[in-house]
């Protein structure tokens, strides 16, 4: 059996599953890429490499150097850079690409979305009054909520964000998710929210606060995502994983020659 060479840029849900359902198959030999932003990364049912490859003319040069055969970019849709790089970096050398990119949350009735395209439009939008605001963003994109110092925030991330980049009037919750609705209705009761900020993210792991949001009444600033990446796109890791099994296939099939 000649196994598929993997490389899955990693970071999500759909990246971990993938890895799941890829480990223990003879059929690819994979390895999951991180890139090192949080300090105890989620473990993987593969190896895992860390950090970033110095651009896209560094992941061309991992890819060649691995001989990888399949690129799997399942990263964050607001992770844009990295999968601008993998798209010119499997491109230049030829390597099939896949993004796994997962569905947007969208609007149902009683949501009360206010809908930015940036950060710093999701801080104006807060307006000058004092309000009590769950910010889940990452710890990233704080600044231009530093900006707005009039606010309270709680602000929930993975590892806490390092306190020189935080507004003043914080408070920080670490935590990862998924976050389920019993969980989300008590954080938004005990701290007395009245408007929540998040990226447009989709998927299930952190879509609990929009419907605790919805029941209460509270307004969402939903930050929009950036362009799509460019590239073949499937939804879910199961189709990513089909994907790779017609990889295989085809791989087999040109080595008998048929
Ligand atoms: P980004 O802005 O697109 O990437 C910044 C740089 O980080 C890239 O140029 C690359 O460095 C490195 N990098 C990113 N993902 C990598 C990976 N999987 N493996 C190796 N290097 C990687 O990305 P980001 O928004 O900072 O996100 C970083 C990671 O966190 C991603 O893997 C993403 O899936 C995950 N994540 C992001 C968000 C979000 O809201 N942005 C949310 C949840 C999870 P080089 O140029 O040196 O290769």
């Amino acid at each position: 059996m000649s196994p598929l060479k993997t490389l899955i840029l990693g970071g999500t849900a759909e990246a971990s599953d993938l890895a799941e359902r890829v480990a223990g198959d003879a059929r690819f030999e994979a390895t999951i890429s991180l890139a090192g932003v949080t300090k105890t990364p989620k473990r993987q049912a593969l190896p895992v490499r860390i950090g970033g490859f110095g651009g896209a003319d560094g992941l061309a040069e991992y890819l060649r150097v691995n001989a990888i055969q399949a690129l799997i970019d399942a990263t964050h849709p607001f992770a844009a850079t990295i999968s601008a790089n993998a798209f010119a970096a499997a491109a230049k050398l030829g390597v099939p690409h896949l993004v796994v990119h997962r569905p947007p949350w969208t609007k149902v009735a009683g949501d009360k979305w206010i809908a930015v395209p940036t950060m710093r439009a999701a801080a104006d939008a807060l307006g000058r009054t004092r309000r009590r605001v769950f910010l889940t963003v990452g710890r990233k994109d704080l600044a231009p909520f530093v900006s707005a110092p009039q606010h309270h925030y709680v602000i929930r991330s993975v590892d806490a964000p390092p306190p020189e980049t935080l507004p003043p009037d914080v408070l920080v919750i670490t935590a990862r998710g998924p976050f389920n609705e019993a969980d989300e209705f008590a954080l938004l009761d005990a701290h007395r929210i009245d408007v929540l900020v998040t990226k447009n993210s989709g998927g299930s792991a952190a879509s609990a606060k929009l419907t605790a949001a919805r029941a209460r009444q509270i307004p969402v600033v939903m930050i929009e995502r950036p362009p799509p990446p460019s590239g073949q796109q499937l939804g879910t890791a199961a189709a990513a994983f089909d994907w790779l099994v017609d990889r295989h296939h085809k791989l087999v099939s040109a080595r008998r020659g048929v």
